[in-house]
C-alpha cells in the first residue's frame, strides 16, 4: 500500500489494538504496512537522508521520528559550527565527510538563505609545549584538503583578536557557524516537497529480519513513555520496508541490537559524552570574531568560544563520561540535559589560558548535548560507522553509527554517500 499521508500513519498506529506481547507472544494481529524507505530519525542526518532519498532517488520516504517535531536530539545541542576538517585521520569518513559537506552546506545556505557565517576560527595553543601539536593540526588538514590554512605568531593572533592570550594559533578562514534549525526546515521542507511523510511521536522499537525482508516494530512514543517495563513491550504496526536507514542518533545503536537477524557482533558498544555550555553575560559586545578554539582534548574538541548568528558568546562544549543509559531513555531522548551553574567552576580556568581577562561571574548556564561516541575515556577517537549490506548482510538497511562532531557540518555528505549505496533497491 502507499504511504501517502502522515494522518494514515497515525490512523493507524491508533487502531492497532495492542493484543500480543512482543517479547513473549505472536505478533500475528499486530497490524502490517509495506513501505518503501523509511528513515529513523528526523535530526539533522536523517532530514538530509529523506530529502536525498526523495528527490534523488525519488523514493517515496517515511520518516519516522520518535519525538513531536524533528531536530530535538544533538542537532538541536551543539554548536552550530561548519567545521573545515581539520581534525580527524587523512582519509576517514569524518575528514571526507567533513570537508565535502562543509562545501555542500555553504553552497546550500547561500542558495537557499539560510542564515550562516564564514567567520573563521583559530585555533591556539598558550604554551610552548603545545605549539608541536598545533603544527601537526596545520599538517593533517591540509591532507584533508581544508584550504586557507596559515599558521599565526602569537603576537599576530592578539593583534587580530585583542582579547586573546596565544603563543601561536592556526586560522582557518573556512570555518564558519550557522542556523541549525533554520538548515532543517528547509531540507525538510524540500523532503516534503518531494513527497517525504514524517510521522513524529512515532518509535521504532526493534525488527526482525527474515526471508530477505526487513521489518520494523513501530509503536507510539507515548505507548512507550507509558510502558512499565516489567510487562512485554508491543508494537503497534509492523512496517516492511525495502529501504531502511537508521538515522536515530542516540538511538542507533541500541534500535540496531534490537534487530533479530542483524548480527550482534557488528554492532558496536554505545558511550556517550556530555558536553555543557555556559553563555557569557555582562558584556556590551562579544570580545572576539573569530571561533576560538584551544587544542583538543579526551573526548571533545575543548572548551571553545562559539558565536551565534546573534552575537551571543558561549563556551563549551566539556566533556562527561555518562553510563547506565537505557534504551528507552535513548529513543525518548530522557537524558539530563540539565547544566548547573557550579560546573562553570570549572570553565573559568580552562577559559582563562586563552581569554585571561574573563571576569568572574560572566558565565550563565547554557544547554548541554550528548554525543553518541563509538569509543570511550582515553580511547582512540573513532571514526563516523556507516554500515551497509555488504557489511551486515541485511538487504536494504543502513546503519549510521557514532554520528557525532562534524555530524551537522557533514550532513548533506552523509546523504550522498548513503543513498547510493541503496539505489540497486530503486525501481
Ligand atoms: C555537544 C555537541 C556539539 C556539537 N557541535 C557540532 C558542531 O559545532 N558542528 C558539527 O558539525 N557537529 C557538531 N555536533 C555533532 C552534530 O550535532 C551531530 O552529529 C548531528 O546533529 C547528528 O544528527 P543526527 O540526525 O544523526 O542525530 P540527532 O539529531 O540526535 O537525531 C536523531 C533522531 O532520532 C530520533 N530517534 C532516536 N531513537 C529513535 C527511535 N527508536 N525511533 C524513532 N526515532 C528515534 C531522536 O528523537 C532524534 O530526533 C555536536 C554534537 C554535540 C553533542
Amino acid at each position: 500500500m502507499r504511504l501517502n499521508s502522515s494522518i494514515k500513519i497515525s490512523r493507524a498506529l491508533m487502531s492497532a489494538a495492542v493484543k500480543d506481547g512482543w517479547i513473549s507472544g505472536s505478533l500475528e494481529s499486530v497490524p502490517k504496512e509495506t513501505a518503501e524507505a523509511v528513515v529513523i530519525g528526523a535530526g539533522v542526518v536523517g532530514v538530509a537522508v529523506a530529502r536525498e532519498l526523495a528527490a534523488k532517488g525519488g523514493r517515496e520516504v517515511l520518516v519516522v521520528e520518535s519525538a513531536p517535531t524533528f531536530g530535538t536530539g544533538s542537532s538541536s545541542r551543539n554548536s552550530e559550527v561548519i567545521h573545515a576538517g581539520i581534525y580527524y585521520p587523512p582519509n576517514s569518513l569524518k575528514a571526507r565527510l567533513c570537508v565535502r559537506g562543509r562545501h555542500l552546506l555553504y553552497d546550500y545556505c547561500r542558495a537557499h538563505g539560510i542564515p550562516h557565517k564564514q567567520i573563521g576560527k583559530l585555533i591556539v595553543a598558550t604554551r610552548p609545549s603545545e605549539v608541536p601539536k598545533l603544527s601537526e593540526l596545520m599538517s593533517r588538514g591540509v591532507e584533508n584538503g581544508v584550504e586557507g590554512l596559515r599558521m599565526m605568531d602569537g603576537e599576530e593572533a592578539m593583534r587580530v583578536e585583542p582579547q586573546l592570550y596565544c603563543t601561536k594559533a592556526l586560522l582557518s578562514p573556512v570555518s564558519g557557524i550557522i542556523d541549525s534549525h533554520s538548515l532543517m526546515l528547509s531540507l525538510l521542507g524540500e523532503a516534503e516537497s518531494h513527497g517525504a511523510i514524517f510521522s513524529y511521536n512515532t518509535s521504532v522499537i526493534g525488527g526482525r529480519y527474515e526471508g530477505g525482508r526487513l521489518q520494523l516494530y513501530v509503536c507510539e512514543s507515548e505507548s512507550l513513555r507509558n510502558w512499565d517495563r516489567a510487562s512485554p513491550l508491543k508494537p503497534d504496526l509492523i512496517l516492511s520496508p525495502r529501504i531502511v536507514v537508521n538515522s536515530a542518533g542516540l538511538g542507533a545503536l541500541p534500535l540496531a541490537k534490537r534487530i533479530h537477524g542483524l548480527d550482534d557482533g557488528i554492532v558496536p558498544t554505545p558511550y556517550f559524552a556530555r558536553g555543557c555550555y555556559f553563555t557569557l553575560s555582562n558584556v556590551r559586545s562579544p570580545p572576539f570574531q573569530h571561533l576560538i578554539y584551544p587544542l583538543p582534548e579526551d573526548g571533545g574538541l575543548g572548551v571553545h568560544v562559539t558565536l551565534d548568528l546573534n552575537g551571543q558568546v558561549k563556551f563549551g562544549p566539556d566533556v562527561e563520561w555518562i553510563d547506565g543509559v537505557d534504551e528507552v531513555s535513548n529513543w525518548l531522548n530522557l537524558f539530563d540535559y540539565s547544566v548547573g551553574g557550579d560546573g562553570a567552576n570549572r570553565f573559568y580556568p580552562e577559559i582563562r589560558k586563552y581569554y585571561p581577562d574573563l571576569r568572574d561571574g560572566s558565565l550563565e548556564a547554557g544547554y548541554a548535548g550528548i554525543r553518541p561516541k563509538l569509543c570511550g575515556k582515553q580511547q582512540i577517537p573513532s571514526d563516523f560507522v556507516v554500515q551497509g549490506e555488504k557489511l551486515h548482510g541485511v538487504r536494504g538497511l543502513v546503519n549510521l553509527f557514532g554520528i557525532e562532531s562534524p555530524g551537522l557540518t557533514a550532513s548533506m555528505a552523509i546523504a550522498e554517500h548513503v543513498v547510493p549505496q541503496l539505489s540497486h533497491h530503486f525501481n
